[in-house]
């Protein structure tokens, strides 16, 4: 099967904002933009994007999971980074027509549609390295995904690095293509030096996240995660797991936790890691590696606990279970 995020349908729609306003949005070929080579983006990466899914559900019908939380988060994005305001009624609208133009083309669960929306600098001014675009170009890309899970996934081996950072600390909750450029080096020397899968940044010791999911520790009966500050990336998946493990009776602890703290906790037995974000939803991290140590957590594999708010979350997503949230926006 064809790699996470490599097949696009044909079409995509985009809209441009130039002489302080929206364009009228257009469905145009998804294979390739017209922009200018010194078009800011390029140059300062004025760039941001977010990462949703459409679901089909058994009855034919298509359901977009946390619609709302995402154009937020896609809003927010684009003010940090100085880009022009999006309009969230015509990207929510953009995101509605494309989606509806492919329904048909959504995989069946554990298949599903990704929603890729990209807000782009496109003025063309390489003089402005401390000047915002004042011209910007929105598309949405869709991308029909299979099961992150097919092939058996194995428990995650991460890094803890202490010494560095995943990107400059105001940049952590903007969804920004410089912050993962940012973190490549160290991802790359951790694959090579360590055969780490992921590096699960603390800076000065403050377990925060890796390159692109939040971490989040299950002791029993309590989940146990770092508590939103602007130096991370705040995930919808993040929010929704608390949620569904609060509404499952479980403790939520939304706290700071130190590397020691952690190191600790994942000696004792059936206590699990993992990883969550929109592509995987929650993959279980088994090892944990720390100045040259590889630490086992809990029993090393798969815990029961992730497993059943992975499938608790999924239930929701694939219309097997009450959207008691009102987490589904209906698209047709
Ligand atoms: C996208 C992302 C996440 C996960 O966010 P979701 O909204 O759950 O998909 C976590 N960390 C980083 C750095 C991300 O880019």
């Amino acid at each position: 099967m064809a790699a996470f995020g490599t097949v696009f349908m044909p079409k995509m729609a985009l809209a441009t904002f130039e002489n302080n306003q929206w364009s009228t949005s257009e469905i145009v070929d998804s294979d390739s933009i017209q922009l200018h080579p010194g078009a800011h983006v390029l140059h300062y990466s004025s760039t941001c994007f977010e990462g949703l899914k459409a679901f089909k559900h058994a009855d034919g019908s298509v359901h977009i999971f946390r619609f709302d939380q995402n154009l937020n988060r896609f809003d927010q994005s684009s003010r940090l980074l100085s880009l022009p305001d999006i309009d969230q009624s015509q990207v929510s609208q953009m995101i509605l027509d494309i989606v509806s133009q492919y329904s048909n083309d959504i995989p069946e669960p554990p298949g599903s549609m990704y929603i890729r929306p990209t807000h782009i600098g496109t003025e063309a001014a390489i003089g402005k390295a401390a000047a915002p675009s004042i011209n910007s170009m929105l598309y949405v890309l869709i991308s029909p995904v299979g099961d992150y899970f097919a092939g058996g996934a194995k428990p995650l081996r991460v890094l803890l690095d202490e010494t560095g950072m995943r990107c400059a600390p105001h940049m952590g909750m903007i969804k920004s293509g410089g912050n993962y450029a940012s973190a490549l080096g160290p991802i790359i020397a951790a694959k090579n030096d360590v055969q780490a899968d992921q590096i699960l940044f603390c800076p000065n010791g403050d377990v925060q996240e890796t390159g692109a999911a939040n971490f989040l520790l299950i002791d029993g009966n309590e989940i146990i995660t770092k508590a939103l500050d602007s130096s991370f990336l705040h995930g919808v998946t993040r929010s929704s797991i608390l949620t569904l493990a609060a509404d499952l009776g479980m403790k939520v602890t939304e706290t700071q936790l130190s590397v020691e703290e952690l190191l600790q906790l994942a000696a004792k037995p059936g206590v699990e890691a993992a990883l969550s974000g929109t592509a995987a939803v929650l993959t279980s991290v088994g090892t944990l590696i720390h100045n040259d140590k590889e630490h086992t957590v809990g029993s090393g594999e798969h815990g029961p606990i992730t497993q059943k708010l992975r499938q608790a979350l999924n239930d929701i997503q694939w219309g097997k279970a009450p959207d008691t949230h009102n987490w589904l926006t209906r698209v047709k």
